[in-house]
């Protein structure tokens, strides 16, 4: 009854807009190897189309697909109807999506929306997924983000960062023929997005992106939690960006991912920073190594050495961290979890929580930025390049 109505309400929401929806080809199950899978019909109504021929496809059917001799051999049911270079599966309803499983053992079987495209390359399995941006965007947010909220604001704002990301890449994968692959390489995506928080952030987002007052698109970088200060884009990544600058940031304070310790024995601290060429039976680089702090404020060095390089050797939640002697150890207070650079998805909650608008949450963790809406139909041209200064 519940997944009723969570499907209705889903059609509800996408109903308005599919009837000129754009559509991108998103690369799935990207870095597996796949020689056999099965398409089954969750929902809505499909079609096989092989050249001018269409086969209907209906509910319990099962579709075999396999690669053979660099053709895809299609199976309905266990009879053989044929190898083909290309066949595409596509959708009929106002709202399908199916299953796709794969037979290779620990590779998990995933929904996805719309419509599939199989060829061969490389003796495997090629899938695409042509899938409408809203619900691509869906799907992304879905598997980036991990069930802290029901706000449809918050999802809203990953949704925009999210098309952010999709509008500057389109051309990514322009040599393989789709747009995104569905890896961290682009934007994580492992299927559709069933929640319909996040489905709502999604299409009532649509067509809205942030860009700074020259009016270009900008990286939209996020992580969990500031720490209370976010952090300058250079001081991560040696790149500067306007809207990337560190801010003090109170509303990440006190929130779940806030705090982390860690404990480090005093011997191998020392020895880190002596691999790091310093002399550490000098008493002020002794005394540093027990008492370095950034309570006054983020630090982009400790004796020297580039925070984040000791964040990534000993694996740490963040930069953001006091020293302390404990023993014979020494205990990291931390603050923050992620680079901090950016909006805090975390401290982005908790001003959608307290009533902040949206577009306010942009303009505190992106300065400068402001959220534009484009025309939706005019986003990809029929080359599919992207139109974003239409003015
Ligand atoms: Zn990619």
């Amino acid at each position: 009854m519940k997944l009723l109505k969570t499907i209705i309400l889903i059609i509800f929401i996408t109903l308005s807009i599919s009837a000129n929806a754009q559509k991108i080809n998103v690369r799935i199950y990207s870095d597996k190897q796949i020689k056999e899978a099965s398409f089954v019909s969750s929902f809505g109504r499909y079609k096989i189309k092989i050249g001018e021929k269409e086969i209907s496809i209906h509910k319990a059917d099962i579709v075999k697909l396999r690669n053979k001799a660099d053709k895809v051999e299609v199976l309905i049911n266990d009879s053989l109807i044929g190898s083909y270079k290309n066949i595409c599966f596509n959708s009929q309803g106002l709202m399908n999506f199916f299953l796709i499983s794969p037979k290779e053992n620990g590779i998990p079987e995933r929904r996805y929306d719309d419509n599939l495209i199989v060829s061969v390359e490389n003796n495997h399995l090629k899938l695409i997924n042509n899938i409408e941006i809203e619900s691509y965007i869906a799907g992304v947010v879905q598997a980036e983000t991990w069930g802290a909220t029901k706000n449809v604001d918050f999802f809203k704002l990953q949704a925009i960062c999210v098309r952010n990301y999709l509008f500057m890449n389109m051309n990514k994968h322009k040599k393989d023929n789709y747009h995104m692959c569905d890896g961290v390489h682009c934007q994580a995506y492992k299927g559709r997005a069933n929640q319909v928080e996040v489905i709502q952030g999604a299409y009532n987002s649509k067509g809205e992106v942030i860009i700074d007052s020259a009016g270009n698109l900008i990286e939209t970088l996020f992580h969990a939690n500031s720490g209370g200060e976010t952090v300058n884009s250079e001081d991560v990544w040696s790149k500067p960006f306007s809207h990337l600058v560190s801010k003090k940031d109170t509303f990440s304070v006190g929130m779940k991912a806030y705090e982390w310790e860690k404990y480090i024995r005093l011997r191998d601290w020392r020895n880190y920073f002596k691999s790091k060429g310093l002399d550490i039976k000098d008493d002020s680089i002794k005394n540093e190594l027990i008492n370095f702090s950034q309570k006054n404020g983020r630090k982009k060095e400790m004796l020297g050495v580039p925070l984040v390089q000791i964040r990534k050797d000993f694996s740490l939640r963040s930069t953001f961290f006091d020293c302390q002697l404990w023993g014979s150890e020494v205990r990291l207070n931390g603050r923050g979890y992620g680079h901090g650079v950016g909006m805090s998805q975390e401290g982005a909650i908790n001003m959608c929580d307290q009533g902040y608008e949206y577009w306010q949450v942009i303009e505190f963790y992106y300065s400068g930025a402001k959220i534009k809406r484009l025309e939706i139909d005019k986003i990809l041209n029929k080359t599919n390049q992207l139109i974003i200064n239409e003015n």
